[in-house]
């Protein structure tokens, strides 16, 4: 038992682990005395920076998993997201046995969701595999939702970013979306926290190829790109993150639909910190390098035991790691996904006088319900 932690601990400590999530029960330590495992554990990795998760299936009575199922779904920050994101977000902190058919059930009772969950339907045509990043804001894609019921504040529209390697994506409500406007939001709320990119991905049809983006590019020493109509899956990810915000905010804006400008940050925050189904990590996470604590009420303390001495190196070579998995991840997706949607791909011919039915694109605000 005491060589098995031991090799455990110089394993971790290779591989750069920096949690370990053990279960109380059901992992081999059954027949022993769980205090004189938990003494051991302590012995083994003291003064070791690796964090110890102990989770106990037992722990948690129905009222505390209820209150965990409405926290981490229903509230501000929990966004009603859907069932997989939902259980991401809760395994990250809780986990107990039949977690799956808690939460399952759970959404598929709730009310908010029902009323406005938009299809995930459009014309598929064969994909193309873009170039994938290799380090946080190398590439980002950028686009504008919108235009939106007036805020109070006097926005109409919201400038998105997304970072093409960690997914870590930006969200600013803007009144107007004409280049002056955008270039300023871009310097201001963009490059003055994250730096320049070195390249930008954007939407044709907007201000974004306008001489004043354009010059303010050329100054950042940023490369432009714009994504075509026969390329739609290179900013499928940015769009699937619009669908993530419009829901949030549908869940949570008043009725005159005015106030969901105040939620913009609560809803890019969930969105941050839930595993990403491309990268399969918190956004978040690739970008700080550790994920993100979510408040709530049943959080359990653990002992933090960084020293900052090496924190630096750690941190980079970590993040490097972390970084590497995540490309590999986004590369081996782009080849699957590219492979799976192929197979159904059905070019659509549409004639001359052929009746088609067209989305709603301008139904009045983003926010109101789909149909
Ligand atoms: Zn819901």
């Amino acid at each position: 038992m005491y060589k098995t932690l031991q090799n455990l601990r110089s394993k971790a400590e290779q591989e750069l682990i920096s949690h370990i999530a053990m279960p109380r029960i059901g992992c081999g330590l059954d027949q022993l005395d769980w205090d004189k495992v938990k003494a051991m554990i302590k012995y083994v990795f003291k003064g070791s920076r690796i964090k110890i998760v102990i989770y106990s299936h037992q722990s948690y009575s129905p009222e505390e998993k209820l209150k965990i199922l409405e926290e981490f779904h229903n509230g501000v920050l929990g966004g009603h997201q859907g069932i997989s994101r939902t259980i991401k977000r809760i395994k990250m902190q809780h986990s107990w046995k039949g977690l799956k058919t808690d939460v399952t059930e759970f959404i598929k009772k709730c009310q908010s969701c029902q009323v406005n969950k938009a299809s995930n339907h459009t014309v598929k045509q064969p994909m193309v595999i873009t170039t994938t990043a290799r380090a946080p804001f190398e590439k980002i894609f950028m686009d504008i939702v919108g235009q939106i019921t007036t805020s109070y504040k006097n926005n109409s529209y919201i400038l998105t970013i997304q970072d093409d390697l960690t997914k870590y994506s930006l969200a600013i409500p803007i009144p107007r979306h004409d280049a002056n406007t955008i270039a300023k939001e871009f310097v201001e709320k963009f490059v003055c926290f994250h730096g320049a990119p070195k390249s930008i991905v954007g939407d044709q049809g907007s201000d974004f190829l306008s001489k004043v983006f354009t010059s303010c590019c050329k100054l950042l020493k940023i490369e432009k790109f714009h994504t075509t109509a026969y390329h739609p899956q290179a900013d499928r990810a940015l769009e699937r993150s619009h669908r993530t915000l419009a829901e949030y905010l549908r869940h949570y804006v008043d009725k005159n639909l005015q106030d969901w400008d105040e939620y913009i940050p609560f809803a890019m925050f969930v969105y941050n910190t839930t595993p990403h189904s491309t990268t399969e990590r918190q956004p978040y996470e690739l970008l700080y390098g550790k994920p993100a604590e979510v408040p709530n009420s049943h959080s359990r303390t653990e002992e933090v035991r960084y020293n900052y001495d090496d924190y630096c190196y750690e941190l980079k070579q970590r993040l490097q790691r972390a970084h590497d998995t995540a490309r590999d991840t986004i590369v081996k997706k782009k080849e699957k996904s590219k492979a799976l949607y192929d197979r159904n791909a059905k070019p659509t011919t549409v004639h001359v006088g052929d009746k088609v039915l067209t989305k709603w694109h301008a139904k009045k605000g983003k926010l109101s319900a789909n149909w």
